[in-house]
C-alpha cells in the first residue's frame, strides 16, 4: 500500500495484450492480479499456427512471455477465475474474484500428465476447435501457463481413477469454488475477442459441409502440435486438399447482417494462411475472395504482393453468394461475381475456409455493466478518447486494451498493453489521484 492506497493492479484478461500490460505492471514494482476465465493464460494467440507478416511461429514468440509471467514474483495469476464485482473507485477498487474449482490443487501439481494417462473418458477439445479430443482431466496445451491440470466435471464420471494415479495427491474431486478478495488502484480489461457466428450465413454450409471450416480451425490443422499434427486434411473424408477457397468478411462489413466494422486482421491472416497451405502442398492452389484487401500494417502490402507473385495466390474481388456441395466427391462450388470483370463464375473447391468477423467476447455486457464501464455501440469498450486517451476508458482508474477495445492484431494489441500499463501505474504511482 502506498499511504492507505493499494499498490496493486487487476488485469481482466490474460491473452497478449493483458499480459503485455501485467509484465510491464509488474516490472515497475507493482503487485499485478491478473484474472484469466479459462484454465490457462494466453489467448488466442496460443491458438494460432504463425504470425503475419513475418510468418514466426506463434508459440516460440509466446512461450517464453508465459513464463516471465509466471516466474514474475509481483504477478499473481489467477486461472479459471472470473470477476465477481467491483466495487470503489480510482486509486482503491474492491474486487471479488470467484475461483472456480479446478479440482486438482495448483500448489501441488506438476503437470506430469499421470492423471490423464488413466482417464478413460475423451471429449472433444476446444482449445483444437472441438477438432482433436482431450481427456476429462486435461491441460488445454503443452505450455499451458500454469502447467496443472484441470478436471472438466460436466464430462468426468468420478471413476477416481486419475486420483489413484496422481503421486503427488493433488486431485481432490470434492474441491468447491472460493472467492478472493483484495483491493487495487487499478484496473485494465483485456478480454479480447470472438469469432462472429457464421452459421448465421447457411448459404456459405459451414455447418453443413463437413469441407467448410473457419480460420480459426484451419490454424488448429496447420499446426504442428494441432490434431492432426500439422497435417492439412479436409475433415468430412482426410483427404489432403490441393484446392482451397478463403472467403473473406462473413460477417464483418454486412450492415444487413453481421457487424458493419472492419475486423482489420482477417486479411492478413488468410493471405498468411493461404501462403502456409502452398508450404504444405506447393502443387496446390488457392484463392481468396474478398471485398477489399487491406494490408494497411508496416510491411503487409509487401506480404501480401509476395503471396500473389512468389506463391501464386490468387485474388478474386467479390462476395461469395453462395457455396454448393458435390454430393459424391464433397468438393464445394462457389458461386461469385468477380467485381473487376463483372462475371459471374464457378470455382470448385477441396476445402472452403471462411474468415469470420470479430465481434466482443461472450459476457462483455455483463461485466460492463457490473463494472459500470461505458460501452461504445458496437459492444467493445468506449475508449475515452480516440486520439488522447484510447487506452483509458470513461471511468477513472479503469483502462482498455487489445480487442477489448475493438479489433487488433498482435503488434497493435501489444502496444495498447504497454499504453495501458503506463497509464495504470500513473494513477498507482500518484497514490490513486
Ligand atoms: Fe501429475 Fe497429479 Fe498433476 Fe495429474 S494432478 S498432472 S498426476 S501431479
Ligand atoms: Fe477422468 Fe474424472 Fe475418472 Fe478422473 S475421475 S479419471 S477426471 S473420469
Amino acid at each position: 500500500m502506498s499511504g492507505n492506497k493499494p499498490n496493486s493492479a487487476l488485469v481482466i484478461g490474460g491473452g497478449v495484450a493483458g499480459i503485455t500490460a501485467a509484465l510491464d505492471i509488474a516490472s515497475q514494482g507493482f503487485k499485478v492480479y491478473l484474472v484469466e476465465r479459462n484454465p490457462s493464460i494466453g489467448g488466442v494467440m496460443a491458438q494460432i499456427d504463425k504470425t503475419f507478416p513475418t510468418l514466426d511461429c506463434s508459440a516460440c514468440i509466446l512461450t517464453p512471455k508465459l513464463s516471465e509471467v509466471s516466474r514474475h514474483k509481483n504477478i499473481e495469476i489467477l486461472t479459471y477465475s472470473e470477476v465477481g464485482s467491483v466495487t470503489g473507485s480510482v486509486g482503491d477498487f474492491h474486487v471479488r474474484v470467484k475461483r472456480k474449482a479446478r479440482y486438482v490443487n495448483e500448489d501441488v501439481c506438476t503437470g506430469c500428465g499421470d492423471c490423464a494417462e488413466e482417464c478413460p473418458v475423451e471429449v472433444a477439445n476446444e482449445f483444437d476447435l472441438n477438432i482433436g479430443f482431450r481427456k476429462a482431466i486435461y491441460v488445454p496445451f503443452p505450455q499451458a501457463t500454469p502447467n496443472v491440470y484441470t478436471v472438466d466435471k460436466e464430462n468426468c464420471i468420478d471413476c477416481g481413477r486419475c486420483v489413484k494415479a496422481c503421486q503427488r495427491n493433488a486431485i481432490d474431486l470434492d474441491m468447491k469454488d472460493t472467492t478472493l478478495e483484495f483491493h487495487v488502484g487499478a484496473i485494465i480489461i483485456a478480454t479480447g475477442f470472438q469469432l462472429y457466428d457464421i452459421t448465421d450465413y447457411p448459404r456459405l454450409g459451414y455447418g453443413h459441409y463437413a469441407n467448410v471450416i473457419h480460420a480459426m480451425e484451419f490454424e488448429r490443422l496447420i499446426n504442428a502440435a494441432g490434431p492432426t499434427h500439422g497435417h492439412l486434411i479436409r475433415l468430412g473424408d482426410g483427404k489432403t486438399p490441393k484446392s482451397i477457397g478463403f472467403i473473406q468478411c462473413v460477417g464483418a462489413r454486412d450492415v444487413q447482417k453481421g457487424v458493419p466494422y472492419c475486423s482489420r486482421v482477417c486479411c492478413m491472416y488468410s493471405i498468411k494462411n493461404a501462403v502456409m497451405a502452398l508450404e504444405h502442398n506447393n502443387d496446390g492452389e488457392v484463392w481468396v475472395y474478398y471485398a477489399d484487401i487491406r494490408a494497411f500494417g508496416k510491411g503487409f502490402e509487401e506480404f501480401y504482393e509476395m503471396a500473389k507473385k512468389r506463391f501464386g495466390v490468387k485474388f478474386i474481388r467479390g462476395r461469395v453468394a453462395e457455396v454448393m456441395e458435390g454430393k459424391k466427391t464433397g468438393n464445394l462450388v462457389i458461386r461469385v461475381e468477380d467485381t473487376e470483370t463483372a462475371e459471374v463464375r464457378l470455382i470448385e473447391h477441396d476445402l472452403i475456409v471462411i474468415s469470420p468477423g470479430v465481434v466482443p467476447p461472450i459476457g462483455m455486457d455483463t461485466m460492463a455493466k457490473k463494472m459500470g464501464i461505458e460501452q461504445s455501440d458496437d459492444g467493445y469498450i468506449q475508449a475515452e478518447h480516440t486520439f488522447f486517451g484510447p487506452t483509458e476508458t470513461k471511468t477513472p482508474g479503469v483502462f482498455v486494451c487489445g480487442c477489448a477495445e475493438g479489433p487488433k492484431d498482435i503488434p497493435d494489441s501489444v502496444s495498447a498493453g504497454s499504453a495501458a500499463a503506463m497509464k495504470a501505474t500513473i494513477v498507482l504511482s500518484q497514490g490513486g489521484t
